[in-house]
């Protein structure tokens, strides 16, 4: 897992501002101290602040600011009080109608930002700033202009506390949802009540809603938070924000709506770039973890992840992308939306509206000499083209498609009008995926289904090891926290590169894998329930979304 500040240190020292030695030793300053980076900086005079200013700047996508190379007006220490100027190490420079420019050592911290946008009444427009040459800014500026501030400050208070519970609920709504890992937040107001619901693990959960009396205040604050008009009312509005928790940043994706009874707001959280892993925690079976790291090793070829939307796709190709993230290669891609913001990586949001297509953006993206690109999805012939193309002349390809199973990408491609001698040339694997709920360990108890059940999904009726949540506040309740990956890959090998050459039909693909071990997703289910990872219910769910007739030609090989 890495935070921002270390994502900070390891650009410096990609940028050979910082060594590897110093580094460790502000890492370690900070641990000990408990310091933040700033601090750890000037104390150990390892980095020059401003150094770390435009990294940080860099990395958090605000502009950097030269505060020597401007004249800062003083006289804006009247709209921002000593005490918060220096708590919140911030400093209004230019303020305007609706915007104030604020210099800040962290415009990651929501909660300055949020201070600010109270105290100041406007949109906060943040630039970032040496952190010795602000403190001396904020120094400089108190210390020579203690003009009143008496009627600012109380005006201030009763601004504060006027928004305050509003501002706390908001905060609390994010909190929880960040809390209980939820992805979406959905805000719903109806005659009567509001009512809160979190979207955790792909079920909608309901929460403890605050007074429907709030339901305006919230929704104003969301609108002020992302910078929208907060006048509009009565027209669909989108806007995002960002805000941290545990100190990640976590992205949010407002989309408003106005109902008959107000405006519904649904926020989707974006996961911290933190929260992806190592292969070796997606839960794939050995065996398939092997092939696909080995996959993702090869320097050029196509690698597909397959399987519907919200099957965990995009978290498997970001694991990749993050197990390759080094200096010394290119990694570029093109996705629509960017879901997870990745350090080092040029993401590139798909954007139709403006022509900027899937194989638009990949065309642009050949001629920046990428090592490797990530295709958001391929879903029509010219990117299944182009994207085979650059697999073939030396680049790695990652990639999604909308079919069943591993082999069914074969059949795509085909169908995409992809040559079979590219396919069997470029393609190094395709795997399939779905998610399953995790059966929660706190309230984790045997499971003894109907012997049918079992007998329909190919399990033993006296197999012992299967296991159900009965419901326990760790779980809200649900008797599940968290989702399990289920996988099956079909790699190619050569023998299978032989038969795609002669365009063998996908059975006899299928057949030949299999033969070879390949095991099908409801196969991993099964084992995963067996080992009490997830229950027969949801392996029942799965069984119903996986198209037995194109996988299992043959019995399925349960494991003893
Ligand atoms: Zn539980």
């Amino acid at each position: 897992m890495l935070n921002t500040s270390e994502f900070i240190i390891q650009s410096l020292v990609e940028d050979a501002k910082l060594s590897r030695g110093d580094a460790d030793e502000i890492r370690r300053f900070m641990a000990d101290k408990g310091a933040t980076l700033e601090d750890a900086a000037i104390y150990t005079k390892k980095i020059g602040t401003r150094d770390l200013a435009v990294a940080k700047a860099g990395i958090c996508e605000y502009p950097f600011l030269d505060l020597s190379m401007i004249d800062a007006d003083i006289r804006n220490s009247r709209r921002l009080n000593n005490s918060i100027s220096e708590r919140l190490v911030a400093f209004p420079l230019y303020v305007l109608d609706e915007v104030a420019t604020v210099a800040m050592e962290d415009p990651l911290d929501l909660q300055a930002m949020d201070q600010l946008r109270q105290v100041l009444r406007r949109q906060i427009d943040p630039v970032v700033c040496d952190a010795e040459q602000l403190r001396m800014l904020i120094a400089r500026a108190y210390s020579l202009d203690a003009g009143d501030q008496t009627e600012s400050a109380t005006n201030d208070e009763a601004t504060d506390h006027e928004q305050e519970p509003i501002v706390a609920a908001v905060n609390q709504i994010l909190f929880s949802a960040a809390h209980a890992g939820a992805s979406d937040i959905h805000v719903n107001p109806d005659d009567k009540s509001l009512h809160l619901r979190f979207r955790v693990d792909g079920v909608l959960q309901t929460q403890q809603g605050p007074a429907i009396a709030m339901h305006e205040g919230i929704v104003q604050r969301l609108k002020v938070m992302s910078q929208l008009d907060v006048t509009q009312t009565r027209r669909p509005q989108d806007g995002k924000f960002r805000f941290r928790h545990k100190g990640q940043p976590i992205d949010v994706r407002l989309s408003l709506i106005p109902t008959i009874h107000g405006e519904n707001a649904v926020l989707r959280l974006l996961r911290p770039a933190g929260s992806i892993g190592a292969i070796a925690d997606l839960g794939m079976p050995a065996d398939v973890a092997e092939q696909f790291t080995q996959a993702v090793s090869k320097p050029h070829g196509i690698l597909l992840v397959t399987g519907p939307t919200g099957s965990g796709k995009t978290t498997s190709l970001y694991t990749a992308l993050n197990s390759i993230n080094t200096p010394d290669r290119n990694i570029m891609t093109v996705e629509d939306p960017v879901e997870i913001r990745l350090p080092l990586i040029r993401q590139i949001q798909a954007n139709n509206a403006i022509g900027l297509t899937f194989a638009n953006a990949l065309r642009s993206i050949l001629r920046q000499d990428p090592d490797v690109v990530l295709i958001g999805e391929i879903r029509d012939e010219e990117t299944a083209k182009i994207a085979t193309q650059a697999a073939l002349t030396g680049h790695l390809v990652l990639s999604t498609l909308h079919t069943n199973d591993a082999a069914g990408s074969i059949a795509r491609l085909r169908e995409f009008g992809v040559p079979p001698f590219a396919i069997s040339n470029s393609l190094l694997g395709s795997i399939a995926q779905r998610l399953v709920r995790r059966v929660c360990t706190s309230c984790k108890a045997p499971d003894t289904p109907e012997p049918a059940v079992l007998r329909s999904l190919g399990i033993a009726p006296d197999t012992k090891g299967l296991s159900i949540g009965r419901g326990c506040p760790s779980c809200m309740s649900t008797g599940y926290k968290g989702r399990a990956g289920v996988y099956e890959m079909l790699s190619a090998t050569s023998a299978i590169r032989v038969l795609i050459e002669r365009d063998a039909t996908v059975s006899e693909i299928l057949a030949k894998s299999r033969a070879a071990g390949m095991r099908s997703i409801l196969e991993d289910g099964i084992e995963k329930a067996m080992l009490g990872i997830t229950s027969v219910n949801e392996l029942s769910k799965l069984h119903a979304t996986v198209d037995l007739d194109s996988t299992i030609e043959e019995p399925l090989k349960i494991p003893a």
